[in-house]
C-alpha cells in the first residue's frame, strides 16, 4: 500500500509499525501522537525520513483534532489516496470485577470503541475515493484495520483465570463496530478486519511479555500481506494468520 495512517504511533506496537512501513516502502505515512513530549523517537525518526513520514496530533476522542488531522491528511496526499487506516490507539485499566467502577468502563469504551468509530468516519471519505474504481475489495487500496485483542475471543473467554472488564467488554465492542461498518459500506468496497498482535512488551502489555513491538509489528505487516477478501470483517491473530472465534 502506499499510504497508511497509524494511530498511537508514538510508541509500543503503533511506532513498531511506523519503523516497519518505512522498511516495506510506503510513500507516505502518517503516524499520529496525543502529546509532543511523549514522542521524541517518533520524531526523530521523522526528521531522518521527512519524505514519508508525518508525524499529526490527534486525540481519537476529540472532535477538533480529528478534523484537523483529516485536513493535515488531505493537504500532504494532495490528490493521491490513503489507502489504509489503522485503528491502534487503545487504553485499559487491567482493574477486576471488584475494583472497576462505571466512570473506568465509560472512559475505556470512549477510547476503545467510539475513538476508532469517530477516526473511521472522519477518514471515510478519503478510503471511499481510494476504493472509488475497484471492482472488489482490496486491502492495499482501502481498508481499515482494527487492532483489537484475543481477550475479546467469546470462546477464550469461558477459560481465563481472570478478566479485565473494561478492556475485554470494550474489544468486543470494537470487533462488532468493524463486522457492523464493515458490511454497511460493502457497497464501497472498503475491506475491514481485525488484528490481534500477540502479547507484545509495551507499557499495556508490560516487560513480560514474549513479543517486541518490532516482532509485532513485522508479524502484523506479513498478515496484511497475506490476507484476503476471505478476512473481511474477520479477527485474524497476526502470529500464525488464523482467524480467531
Ligand atoms: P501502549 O499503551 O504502549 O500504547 C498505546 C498507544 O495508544 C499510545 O501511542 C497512546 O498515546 C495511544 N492512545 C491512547 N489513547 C489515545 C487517544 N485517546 N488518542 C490518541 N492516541 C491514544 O499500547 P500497545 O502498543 O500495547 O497497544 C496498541 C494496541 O494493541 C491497542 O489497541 C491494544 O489494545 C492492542 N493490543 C496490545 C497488546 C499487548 O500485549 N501490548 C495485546 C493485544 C492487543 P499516548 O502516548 O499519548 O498515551
Amino acid at each position: 500500500m502506499k499510504s497508511v495512517l497509524i494511530t498511537g504511533a508514538n510508541r509500543g506496537i503503533g511506532y513498531g509499525l511506523v519503523k516497519q512501513f518505512l522498511k516495506s516502502k510506503t510513500d507516505h505515512v502518517f503516524a499520529t501522537y496525543r502529546e509532543m513530549d511523549r514522542s521524541k523517537e517518533l520524531f526523530d525518526l521523522a526528521k531522518e525520513h521527512s519524505a514519508i513520514i508525518v508525524p499529526l496530533q490527534l486525540d481519537i476522542t476529540d472532535d477538533a483534532s480529528i478534523k484537523k488531522a483529516v485536513e493535515q491528511v488531505e493537504q500532504r496526499l494532495n490528490g493521491n489516496d490513503l489507502n489504509c487506516l489503522i485503528n491502534n490507539a487503545g487504553t485499559t485499566t487491567k482493574l477486576r470485577f471488584s475494583n472497576i467502577n462505571e466512570k473506568d468502563m465509560m472512559e475505556t469504551y470512549r477510547q476503545n470503541v467510539i475513538g476508532p468509530w469517530k477516526v473511521t468516519k472522519a477518514f471515510l471519505p478519503l478510503l471511499e475515493k481510494a476504493a472509488l474504481h475497484l471492482k472488489q475489495r482490496d486491502i492495499k487500496q482501502s481498508s481499515v484495520i482494527n487492532i483489537s485483542s484475543i481477550m475479546s475471543s467469546l470462546e477464550l473467554a469461558k477459560n481465563l483465570p481472570y478478566y479485565y472488564y473494561d478492556y475485554q467488554c470494550s474489544k468486543v465492542a470494537l470487533n462488532m463496530l468493524t463486522i457492523c461498518m464493515g458490511k454497511d459500506l460493502e457497497k464501497k468496497k472498503i475491506f475491514f478486519s481485525l488484528l490481534h498482535p500477540g502479547w507484545v512488551k509495551t507499557n499495556m502489555g508490560t516487560d513480560k511479555a514474549p513479543l517486541t513491538p518490532d516482532a509485532a509489528a513485522k508479524n502484523i505487516i506479513e498478515c496484511l500481506q497475506a490476507i484476503t477478501n476471505d478476512h473481511h470483517c474477520k479477527l485474524i491473530d497476526t502470529r500464525d494468520g488464523k482467524k480467531v472465534t
